[in-house]
């Protein structure tokens, strides 16, 4: 091999390493967000809205995705309409009644942060 393209590739390894795992993570999300939609019936499960062909439906993240424990966890999603999504951000005391319920009790929303926010070592 070339050695100038070996010294590349060897100064760059956490770049090109980053990007790979970026991919990686934005695969997952795809995955994670369809597999969300599908086991809620492509349904807001705020307002019972069912679009045509599951148009403007997110799969919203309960503990947001910044914790990186349960962002693909199925149990972390729900699936939203662009409004009621908006809603709940805009309104956090309502996001964590509303997930509360989804969830079934304040017991199974505590268990899902302290996963969420859990630190591993
Ligand atoms: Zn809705």
């Amino acid at each position: 091999m070339f050695p100038q393209i070996r010294s590349w590739r060897i100064s760059h390894y956490s770049e090109i390493m980053d990007v790979a795992k970026k991919i990686r993570v934005r695969k997952d999300d795809i995955e994670w967000a369809k597999k969300v939609k599908e086991r809620d019936h492509f349904t807001c499960q705020r307002c019972g809205s069912r679009p045509l062909n599951g148009r403007g439906l997110h799969a919203a993240h309960i503990m947001s995705r910044r914790y990186k424990n349960t962002r693909h966890e199925l149990g972390n999603g729900c699936t939203l309409d662009f409004g009621c999504h908006s809603f709940l951000h805009a309104n956090p005391h309502d996001a964590i009644e509303f997930f509360t319920r989804f969830l079934g009790g304040a017991d199974k929303y505590e268990a899902l942060r302290l996963r969420a926010q859990e630190v591993k070592k």
